[in-house]
């Protein structure tokens, strides 16, 4: 049986604020109510019905349905009300969302890929009805904190690239939400019947390698320039490395909190006062993230004039034995970059000794230890530094290593503050004071738009360490006056835009870029270039009106 052909109007042509004319073009008249909406009206509506649902899940469904059948709508939603929405479409709502995707389960969302299809993606991908720039991709088994949800971890790409275009402009219609069915190892799962996924136990990681190959072959096969980001992967470092100069890929949770936390830190060792070669820098947690962190810090000492070497002892990392050095025998291979040699017979054991050893400039947590920044270390970090910089990375808020009120309260309003949890506002001394957040949606959108818009060949870290920078650079006069480490989230747009430039610019420094006539090009028109070709909700029917229009003066010569 031949595939069947459908000529129906595509899902954004019913917007209830097209013209009359836009209607009869695209073949939709009648199939709206009759009246033509201004913007300002459906917005209203739209505020309305969200309103009235009561739980987060039930806004996130509504907002789903919304993305389905009036896309441009749900942008402009969005776009007005960034810091309310995003929440709702991405963390921490998509986690309840994806734990219970299968129960939930109402409308084909991205494309699926299983490990019984191997030997013929390319077929499957096939079936895919659009081109594509950049695809999100998970193969579900470490979603947010949540363990293995298997293709339930569809809402992760879901989510993530509906704030690539909200944030950065890529098209709505060019993303690709990939979710990999390669079995799970969540029984519980397994056994639901409503479970939509295979009931395969995980495949082995050799497995998932041989068919993570040919996907990124087929993928590359029908797109030549897609652009893939890897995310929520249990373990995502044999990709990244075996893929990262083959492929345009990169992974979020390695690269782009790597980046955005060194945006913040750039800005707090500038207002410090204190020279990088004098920073001190004391990290609880020396897993992935933490170790993956400090590297990336490292660098950015060493662009400021510091060896390899003098850079690297600017940190002292501590983990759930102490201060990892040498002398405690063998250590985790991930640990031996930053492992120390003045631990001295191994007397720092707590974070309170290495305190005071050390006294730090700086205090970085990434332990998973929710407390762990006890009010005698935030203490002693004022008593010891002007700005001491405070940033307890750890996610969910539950766990982080103290709060904003906190880091306030007993360093008396003195510290630069980033967390990886969003903290409320709070007054001290009169003043409002607002925490910075270390959200990788300050950089990912950039990152994927720059690679798109340079048609590079790889992501290299240049690229990624430009995105960090760029950031740092991003704020305005007002936001480094109010001693601000982030730029305010609902200028995300003019953000990405900064980060966008600058990844293009360290894409041709690296050679890796294919779009050769934007290397010609100055900084003001690239920034022109990449302005035009974001996706904006706001004009989007001006195209159809356009054609419409184009038509209209065929038919009148
Ligand atoms: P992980 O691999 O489990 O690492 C946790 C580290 O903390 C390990 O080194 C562990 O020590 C150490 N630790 C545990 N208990 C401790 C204790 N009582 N005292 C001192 N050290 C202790 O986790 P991860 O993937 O690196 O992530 C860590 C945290 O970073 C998570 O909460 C995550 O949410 C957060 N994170 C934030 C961002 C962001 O802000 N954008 C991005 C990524 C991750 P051992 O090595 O001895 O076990
Ligand atoms: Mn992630």
């Amino acid at each position: 049986m031949p595939p069947r052909h459908n000529p129906l109007p595509s899902p954004w042509d019913y917007d209830t604020a097209n013209t009359i004319e836009a209607r009869k073009y695209t073949r939709t008249y009648g199939l709206t109510p009759p009246g033509v909406d201004t913007f300002e009206k459906q917005l209203q509506r739209c505020l309305a019905q969200l309103a009235a649902r009561k739980t987060p899940i039930e806004k996130y469904q509504y907002l789903s349905v919304l993305r389905n059948t009036n896309v441009h709508l749900f942008y402009r939603l969005l776009a007005g009300n960034v810091k309310e929405i995003c929440p709702l479409i991405y963390t921490p709502t998509v986690g309840e969302a994806c734990q219970r995707w299968s129960e939930l389960y109402t409308q084909p969302e991205g494309l699926y890929l299983s490990f019984e299809d191997r030997g013929h993606l390319h077929q499957v991908i096939q079936n895919w009805p659009h081109d594509v720039e950049i695809t999100v991709v998970t193969d579900g088994s470490r979603i947010l904190g949540l363990g293995d949800l298997g293709i339930n971890g569809m809402g992760i790409p879901v989510g993530k690239l509906s704030l690539y275009t909200a944030c950065a402009g890529i098209h709505p219609m060019k993303t690709l939400p990939l979710c990999l069915d390669l079995g799970t190892s969540n029984k519980e799962f397994r056994e639901d019947p409503l479970y939509l996924g295979s009931r395969r136990d995980k495949v082995t990681a050799e497995e998932e390698k041989e068919f993570l190959d040919e996907m990124m072959a087929a993928l590359t096969e029908r797109w030549p320039s897609i652009v893939i980001q890897y995310e929520d992967f249990k373990n995502p470092f044999p990709s990244l490395e075996r893929y990262q100069n083959t492929y345009t890929m990169f992974n979020d949770d390695i690269q782009g909190t790597g980046a955005v936390i060194l945006g913040g830190f750039i800005n707090a060792v500038k207002q410090s006062g204190v020279a990088p070669k004098d920073q001190r820098a004391v990290f609880l947690g020396a897993g992935s993230a933490g170790v993956g962190v400090a590297k990336q810090l490292t660098e950015f000492f060493m662009k400021e004039g510091l060896s390899e070497e003098d850079a690297k002892k600017r940190f002292w990392l501590v983990d759930s034995q102490g201060l990892v050095a040498h002398d405690r025998g063998k250590l985790a291979d991930h640990k031996l970059y930053f492992a120390r040699d003045d631990n001295d017979g191994q007397q720092y054991r707590s974070l309170e000794e290495v305190v005071e050893y050390v006294k730090p400039t700086i205090l970085m947590g990434l332990s998973t230890i929710g407390g762990a920044f006890t009010p005698k270390i935030l203490q002693r970090m004022a008593e010891m530094n002007d700005r001491p910089v405070i940033f307890p990375l750890s996610n969910p808020s539950s766990k982080s290593e103290c709060t904003f009120e906190e880091a306030i309260k007993y360093t008396n309003g003195k510290c630069l503050f980033a967390s990886g949890s969003p903290f409320p506002t709070l007054t001290h001394d009169g003043k409002d004071l607002t925490p910075g957040q270390g959200n990788n949606v300050y950089v990912f959108p950039g990152i994927g738009l720059g690679a798109i818009l340079s048609k590079s060949v790889s992501v290299t870290q240049g690229m990624i360490y430009a995105s960090g920078a760029a950031l740092s650079d991003s704020l305005l006069p007002s936001e480094t006056a109010e001693n601000w480490l982030y730029p305010d989230i609902n200028r995300i747009r003019d953000v990405s835009v900064v980060v966008t430039k600058h990844v293009i610019r360290a894409a041709q420094k690296d050679g890796v870029d294919r779009e050769l006539q934007l290397r010609g090009v100055r900084d003001e028109e690239l920034e022109v270039y990449v302005r035009q070709r974001m996706y904006d909700p706001f004009t989007e029917h001006e195209k159809v009106e356009e054609e419409v229009r184009g038509l209209a003066g065929l038919v009148g010569r």
